[in-house]
């Protein structure tokens, strides 16, 4: 019997973002609820179908959700704060899109919930809120909603859950800055969890797996007895007087190695490994510890993070290295299938030759069924396979010839092309003489709304209905706009907009050798938000300059400064898909030294503040923290000062990062040696100021003012309250005013208020010092 196939989860936004366009759509009043519930029934039924008839056993349900299914669980859960209650929106989907994005309307005025990176990804959950009057129970009834829709399409699904262990650990009590797991908090969450696994049994459900994550990372005091005291009060919930659901627990994105003993011994049925993000550490614990006797291990050796071909004979040696310790071994996804994109059938653009070397989601699940029908065969079956043939010979052929005019120049490059002079201290100093801002000086991250007309032009463009004369005098129009709405509204440094970018990384990799594009693989970063990476095909270099140009242009048609706009080394690779045939720290290197020749060249068109996004660094730092230096930052940082190492000193640098969790890796990010780094901070508390505050942090920092992903307009006052909050912290002299992140993603009607209420905020602080 070939062994037993189980998907994680699947990605739910829909083939041609069928979703996205639905809900985007009600939120502009163009469709109704109705017709969002219709779309997403559909979709869900097309893709267990699918599942189904690539001959998946194990197929995910509640695996769909409408923005996020932390929030979904949250919400199950009762979680769902006050002040969104008090909406007392009729339906629920309007509470859960409130939650998400914040309202600002006739019911209130609510800010979103935070949010925050899942793990490694560039997926973003919502931050469940839960307080001491939190009366956590299970409520909802999307899981069996969907458990039955599926049933009646003749499909037994397995419904998966974020588990009771990370759902805790992710959510936080607004009041405190840490949660406190008493009693009470952990009784009830484990039996609205059991809760779930007895009524499941009823149903007749064979398999429930509770996605637990968060076993990935380090345990701090008290970890492991949470997690024993869940699990001890929910196993016993498996059987029903109906019978019994077997529980898979579920981990990925690392390894579960400390704890893999503990998780052993309470004899879950199933124990899903990442085999390959926790591949070494995970194989190891099995050795020493065992399989319990009735426990299934999920081995996941389908890649869900990348889009390459499964090596089979790898998946295969890890299949077999378990099979040592046990002969109940299935097959699985090693993490949700979310974090790739849905097909490449619609992969038109690119070669036979090329495509052939991809899987995403879809024909992921092949994968899947190929590695477990071959897992059942001896050495000799194997040998003779075709299907075995056909995979090996995508790997040992050379795939991409090396450049080495690439190597050659990263041979050469000495200790001190990492180092730039003078020290940053004195630089400021230079720099503050040099571009003469006022105190507290106003700035934007770069882009500016994309609108529909920037949509549409370019969509003429790559349809040839226009030439590229017609669209850049179209972009320079655009250019001019927004420089006058800058200057009219009074902010110092001004950008020049972004608009002649479809996107940060796309746009860089378009001038890039060694890059490859998709037209259709998106995948989903947050909420309805989409992302499409590219793909690093080979070795990297400029292939001529990209932002020069339009950033010269700019800077003629003002008297300020304006701002040059980069997206960094580190970023690029983190939101593309990376080869898996070299490190990522020499792709992160050859990325350096192509946008060095960037940097360079904007300098000499006379552009002194220069700005080079590394919105993504903190995302790929790994979760353990023995990994930090080791394996990511101790070629990470370094890769960023290369790219500005030989700059004139009273050339300003400046970088940008999403997401400023990272209070433990400070001093990490001062060692990028920008002289400004702004960054998202504004949804967050603000322990990230104390960590500056603490460690003495050099470089001059803007935390956000105002949150960029809801639509809400932030009012001057607000505005201010948040600037004396950060003046508690950071020395005026050293700080920046600016929103969270680029304004692409915004309309016009709330960008241009929110930014003069910026304006007007700085100023009134500015006159108060
Ligand atoms: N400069 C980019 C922009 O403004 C930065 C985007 C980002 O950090 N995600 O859009
Ligand atoms: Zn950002």
């Amino acid at each position: 019997m070939p062994a037993l196939t189980s998907v994680s989860g699947f990605p739910r936004i829909g083939a041609n973002r069928e979703l996205k366009k639905i809900i985007e759509g009600y939120w502009k009043g163009a469709n109704s609820l109705d017709d969002v519930r219709a779309t997403a029934k559909e979709l869900r039924a097309k893709h267990w179908k699918l599942q189904a008839e690539a001959g998946i056993e194990l197929i995910p349900s509640n695996d769909f959700s409408y923005y996020d299914q932390l929030l979904d669980t949250a919400i199950l859960l009762n979680a769902v704060p006050q002040r969104y209650q008090r909406l007392a929106f009729e339906n629920a989907e309007d509470t859960l899109f409130a939650i998400g994005r914040g309202y600002q309307g006739e019911r209130g005025d609510v800010t979103a919930l935070p949010m925050k990176k899942w793990f490694t990804t560039n997926y973003h959950y919502i931050v469940p809120e839960i307080e001491p009057s939190t009366d956590i129970k299970l409520v909802g009834e999307k899981p069996f909603e969907e458990f039955a829709e599926a049933k009646a399409l003749g499909i037994l699904t397995k419904p998966v859950f974020i588990g009771p262990y990370t759902f805790l650990k992710l959510a936080r009590n607004p009041q405190a800055e840490e949660l406190n797991f008493d009693r009470g908090l952990i009784n009830a969450t484990a039996a609205a969890y059991a809760e779930i696994l007895t009524k499941f049994a009823a149903l007749g459900a064979q398999w429930v797996q509770f996605d637990e994550p968060y076993l990935v990372l380090d345990k701090e005091p008290g970890d492991v007895e949470l997690f024993k005291a869940l699990y001890a009060k929910i196993l016993p919930a498996r059987e029903s007087s109906n019978g019994k659901v077997k529980l898979l627990l579920n981990t990925y994105f690392g390894h579960i190695a400390d704890i893999y003993e503990t998780v052993n011994l309470f004899g879950f049925d199933g124990i899903g490994l990442d085999l390959i993000e926790g591949k070494d550490e995970n194989l190891a614990a099995v050795e020493k510890f065992g399989v319990a006797q009735d426990t299934t291990l999920f081995a996941g050796v389908i890649n869900g993070r990348n889009i390459w071909r499964n090596d089979y004979a790898v998946s295969l040696g890890l299949i077999d290295a378990l099979k040592q310790k046990t002969d109940k071994v299935a097959v699985s996804t090693a993490s949700s299938l979310l974090h790739v994109p849905f097909s490449t059938a619609g992969e038109s653009g690119l070669s036979d030759e090329v495509r052939k070397h991809f899987a995403f989601a879809v024909e992921k699940l092949g994968e899947l069924k190929d590695v477990a029908e071959l897992a059942q065969f001896d050495d000799d079956a194997k040998r003779s396979s075709q299907t075995l043939q056909g995979n090996q010979a995508l790997f040992d052929g050379t795939r991409v010839a090396e450049d080495p005019a690439v190597s050659q120049r990263l041979a050469a490059l000495s200790d001190a092309d990492f180092v730039r002079q003078p020290a940053r201290t004195e630089r400021q100093q230079l720099q503050r003489e040099a571009l003469n801002l006022p105190l507290l000086p106003t700035t934007t991250i770069g882009s500016f709304p994309q609108t529909k007309d920037v949509r549409a032009e370019r969509a003429k463009l790559r349809k040839g209905e226009i030439d590229q004369a017609s669209y850049d005098e179209f972009i320079r129009g655009k250019i001019d706009e927004v420089i006058a709405h800058q200057e009219q509204i009074g902010l110092d440094v001004l950008v020049h907009g972004e608009f002649e970018r479809n996107d940060m990384v796309e746009y860089f990799g378009q001038n890039l050798n060694g890059f490859l594009f998709t037209k259709n693989a998106w995948v989903q970063s947050y909420g309805t938000r989409c992302v499409k990476p590219p793909i690093v095909w080979g070795d990297v270099s400029r292939a001529n300059p990209i932002t020069v140009e339009w950033s010269a242009y700019a800077q003629s048609r003002t008297k300020h400064w304006m701002k040059g706009m980069l997206t960094g080394p580190v970023t690029i690779l983190n939101w593309s898909w990376p080869r898996e045939d070299v490190s990522h720290e020499l792709q992160t290197k050859q990325l350096a030294l192509a946008i060095r020749d960037e940097v360079l060249d904007l300098e000499k068109a006379g552009i002194r503040i220069i700005q080079i996004d590394e919105a993504a660094l903190r995302e790929k730092l790994p979760l353990r923290k023995s990994d930090w230096h080791v394996k990511y930052l101790d070629w990470a940082v370094p890769a960023f000062r290369l790219v500005h190492s030989a700059v004139q000193p009273t050339t300003q640098i400046h970088t940008h990062m999403c997401y400023s969790e990272f209070n433990d890796i400070i001093r990490d990010i001062d060692a990028m040696d920008a002289d400004v780094i702004s960054f998202e901070a504004s949804r967050g508390d603000l322990v990230v100021l104390d960590a500056i505050h603490d460690a003495n942090f050099e470089t001059e920092a803007g935390p956000g003012v105002y949150d960029i992903h809801s639509p809400r307009i932030p009012s001057e006052h607000e505005l201010e309250e948040r600037i004396d909050a950060i003046l508690e912290k950071i020395d005026a002299a050293k700080v920046w005013i600016n929103p969270d992140c680029g304004l692409k993603t915004r309309g016009n009607t709330e960008t241009w208020p929110s930014l003069t209420n910026l304006v007007e905020a700085a100023k009134a602080e500015r006159a108060r010092l």
